[in-house]
């Protein structure tokens, strides 16, 4: 079998042909740094991750940008309303995303990129724009991209074209804005008083960039005008990607991305987990509760990263215990590595190249820790391999993991509690005491700890 990706772009899982097999360029549009990322945003970073990984243990070399959204409508607000530079601002939710995105293991990208540090780049892809007429200047200056000009304008959101376009009927100035009321964009904002010290001076007139040119700019520059993958939340494909793609191939003439990738989804109550609709969480949430980010990790990883997932504690908490308990098995193998199980590695490839199926993959990998007839140095070292590419962590995996024997104790607990019988789980609770551990009863479950 061969690496087969789902591609937004034509709606259809393809075949991966890379543009040059020696190294792929992908670019993942990262975090506008205004507030803690939620949750529900970490699964675009970890779903970019998982197939950076994937392209790695298929033995290419990537190139990846991911970049940082330090200026636009929402950053300069909050910076206002918080009476702080734009500059120290951003830098502080910056260097917080940086934190959280160790505690969820995710490997650097190549680079990262600050839009503020590409003004240039957006500007002459502006002034192409308007020597190629597909952009004008308004009446305020601001400097807006005519859709109707380019005749691709909603390949990748697949829109009714023509239906749509007829009903485009003036042009919009802020970032982020619905399907249903497609206009022409905004490339440069000339500046008005609400941006108060937010302005530079450029041969376009004094004003900042719209968001969409940004990430176009920081493409091209640091990946060349064509790219193998470039990623998002399935909430980037309208409008954000569709205009990176009138700006790029507008400039340019050439296709700009091959395969455009999406995740789906967190939700919360079936509704999408998002700062709008205040019913969202932040990674600190999830460590106050004493639950590993790896364990959240884990737990999306139960899904394929195209399906929506609804995030409840309990299932993070269930999430967790079976982490550790997996740890457990792990640290239960020993000390030696042996070699990987070529049978075992053969089905994962084939899970992982087939649009990253990360569910089948980690039932393969229950399997493969309750095989009877792989010894404990061969196991461990195929998990290990296993781990190039869910990202689990095994390789740091400590000594004071909960045993496999007080995880079974604990859930023998539980169930005699479900069935009222409470001197049995008083004697199982000591059994538990006896040997070394604790059980605390929360809202969310039993949480097991050292005495
Ligand atoms: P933003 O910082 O708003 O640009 O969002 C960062 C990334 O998170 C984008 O790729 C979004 O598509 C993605 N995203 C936003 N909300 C969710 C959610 N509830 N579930 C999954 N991804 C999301
Ligand atoms: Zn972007």
């Amino acid at each position: 079998m061969s690496l087969r990706f789902y591609n937004t772009l034509t709606r259809k899982k393809e075949d991966f042909i890379p543009i040059d097999s020696k190294e792929i360029k992908m670019y993942s549009c990262g975090p506008t740094v205004y507030n803690y990322p939620h949750i529900g945003n970490y699964r675009a970073y970890i779903f970019a991750d998982i197939l950076k990984r994937v392209l790695l243990y298929e033995g290419f070399n990537v190139k990846q940008i991911m970049n940082i959204t330090d200026i636009d409508d929402k950053t300069i607000l909050n910076s206002q309303k918080e009476g702080k530079t734009l500059k120290e601002f951003t830098e502080f939710f910056t260097e917080e995303f940086f934190k959280d995105l160790k505690s969820l293991n995710l490997l650097e990208p190549s680079k990262f990129t600050k839009a503020t540090d590409y003004i240039d780049q957006m500007v002459n892809i502006i002034k192409k724009l308007l020597e190629k007429n597909l952009a004008y200047k308004s009446t305020d200056n601001s400097i807006y991209f005519d859709i109707k000009k380019f005749k691709n304008y909603g390949k990748l959101s697949h829109l009714v074209l023509e239906k749509q376009k007829d009903n485009a009927s003036g042009r919009i100035k802020t970032d982020e804005y619905e399907k249903d009321n497609i206009q022409d964009f905004a490339l440069w904002k000339a500046w008005d008083k609400k941006d108060g010290d937010v302005f530079w001076k450029t041969d376009l007139g004094k004003g900042r960039p719209g968001w969409h040119i940004e990430c176009s700019a920081m493409s091209m520059t640091n990946l060349g005008e064509q790219i193998d993958i470039h990623t998002g939340g399935v909430d980037n494909i309208f409008p954000h990607h569709e205009n990176e793609i009138a700006q790029s191939e507008g400039a340019t003439g050439k296709q700009f991305v091959k395969y455009w990738m999406h995740n789906e989804w967190v939700l919360v109550d079936q509704k999408k987990m998002s700062k709008s609709y205040n019913n969202f969480y932040i990674l600190k949430d999830i460590k106050d509760k004493g639950i590993s980010p790896i364990s959240y990790r884990f737990w999306l990883l139960m899904a394929n990263y195209r399906t929506r997932i609804n995030f409840v504690w309990e299932a993070l908490e269930g999430s967790d215990i079976a982490l550790k308990r997996l740890y457990g098995l792990y640290i239960d193998l020993g000390n030696d590595i042996g070699k990987i199980s070529k049978e075992y590695q053969q089905k994962f490839k084939e899970y992982i190249e087939d649009d990253l199926d990360t569910p089948r993959a980690l039932s393969l990998l229950w399997d493969l820790v309750k095989d009877a007839n792989l010894s404990p140095a061969d196991k461990k070292a195929t998990i290990l391999d296993f781990d190039k590419v869910l990202g689990l962590d095994f390789e740091n995996v400590k000594k004071e993991i909960i045993p496999e024997e007080i995880i079974k104790l604990s859930e023998e607990r539980e169930e005699v509690r479900k069935n009222k019988d409470f001197k049995k789980s008083d004697e199982l609770r000591n059994k538990i005491n006896s040997l070394g551990y604790e059980i605390k009863d929360s809202s969310e479950g039993p949480k097991i700890s050292k005495i």
